[in-house]
């Protein structure tokens, strides 16, 4: 276990110092082989070190990297037509994109957005329990989880919680205050929790009740990791916005919110800003990003992929219940050592995290094969073996 000693101890002691990548392998500093059944997180979706983003990164870093936000440059509207019509699942979805560096950036965007169309007196977000929504303390106070809020009150006023998949909740707890309500399509940090049938429909008709906006946080789902491009799709919703980041530049950092049309006029110049958000440089790795995965159809090598790794970890013993949707998947385990096993795969070569005390989350790039996720299972039934062997 390493801590550099000159890092914030933000984060526990790492385990393993990775030196590169390739596909879905990474090799760490001592030349062992890994499989990446987590891709940093659902950010590497195309695997590491994809030829078609190292390509377009050094394209641009050699003709523009960076111009302020007070020029326009060639790169960041195309990727917004491109992400409309991702939202419109195929057809111009009619909205407009506010680029940032983050989810959590995304998210804050989405946030004030919602405060500025809703006007003085109706600024509340409500968000669900068991949420994650990112580390600013707005986005913190909207994570629906009161353990993260402690070390960190007073937290910026204006959020609320309701149980998760309970619309008889949320619809007592929407009153005249409310802007919007924040959900993910599936909890990913909160332990890979998919919205039940119905529900999402159910919030789409509270908000349009209520006259509030629905915001999709997509930042772990987003980008054809479910199997489509947006979870929300699954349900048939329209959001009012929509924030996504993570996967957006394989592993370049950018965030996107994006919101209809209406909804997005609502911002005047000088409302919101960031100085890097839709730079050439990340934009152009995002465009690439994109590109490669509408040409290699990655929702359904997801949806594909995901069946044939849901049905090998429903085979092993110690795993009691697969969730989640194509490859963004929990393995919930008989017992609560799932970080044992994680540590235990890990030492075989293969990165998974634990999500929860008992479920394992796994989240490969969606370009996997087959092979990889054969060997995988292989690797993951040993560290189940060894951790069951105690
Ligand atoms: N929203 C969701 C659903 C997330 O999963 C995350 C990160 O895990 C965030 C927001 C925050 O994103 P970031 O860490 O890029 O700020």
């Amino acid at each position: 276990m390493t801590l550099d000693s000159s890092l914030m101890p933000t984060y526990s002691p790492a385990p393993v110092t990775f030196v590169s990548g390739r596909g879905t392998e990474l090799w760490d500093d001592q030349g062992k082989r890994y499989l990446d059944f987590l891709s940093g997180l659902a950010v590497c979706s195309l695997g590491h070190s994809h030829p078609a983003v190292a390509e377009a990164l050094c394209r641009q870093a050699g003709t523009l990297l960076h111009v302020s936000n007070l020029y326009s440059n060639a790169v960041a509207p195309q990727l917004a037509r491109r992400l409309d019509r991702l939202v419109g699942d195929g057809q111009p979805a009619g909205g407009k994109v506010f680029f940032a560096n983050s989810g959590a950036e995304a998210n804050e965007c989405a946030i004030k957005l919602a405060r500025r169309w809703a006007g003085p007196g109706r600024h509340v977000v409500i968000s669900a329990y068991g949420s994650f929504h990112g580390r600013t303390l707005a986005t913190l106070h909207a994570t629906g989880q009161p353990s993260k809020h402690e070390a960190f009150q007073p937290l910026p006023e204006g959020f609320r919680h309701v149980a998760w998949a309970e619309p008889a909740a949320l619809e007592e707890a929407i009153d005249p205050s409310v802007a919007a309500v924040l959900l993910e399509p599936i909890q990913g940090e909160g332990g890979i929790n998919p919205a039940p049938r119905g529900y999402l429909a159910a919030v789409r008709r509270i908000c349009d009740e209520r006259g509030a906006l629905l915001i999709m946080d997509e930042v772990q789902t987003g980008l054809g990791r479910t199997g489509r491009w947006f979870g929300f799709q699954h349900d048939g919703v329209t959001p009012d916005v929509v924030t996504m980041a993570k996967a957006l530049g394989n592993g370049v950092p950018i965030g996107a919110c994006w919101a209809r049309a209406e909804v997005a006029d609502a911002f005047r110049p000088s409302d919101h800003a960031t100085t890097f958000g839709g730079q050439p440089l990340a934009a152009s790795a995002a465009l690439a990003t994109l590109e490669v995965m509408e040409a290699e159809g990655v929702c359904g090598r997801a949806e594909e992929r995901g069946r044939t790794l849901s049905d090998g970890l429903s085979r092993l013993s110690g795993v009691k219940e697969v969730r989640g949707r194509g490859l963004l998947l929990a393995a919930v385990l008989e017992a609560a050592v799932s970080a044992d096993v994680a540590a235990a795969a890990l030492r075989r070569g293969l990165v998974v995290n634990a999500v929860a005390p008992d479920a394992l989350r796994l989240a490969p790039p969606l370009l996997v094969t087959d092979e990889e996720i054969a060997e995988a299972i292989a690797l993951l039934s040993d560290a189940l073996d060894e951790v069951g062997r105690g």
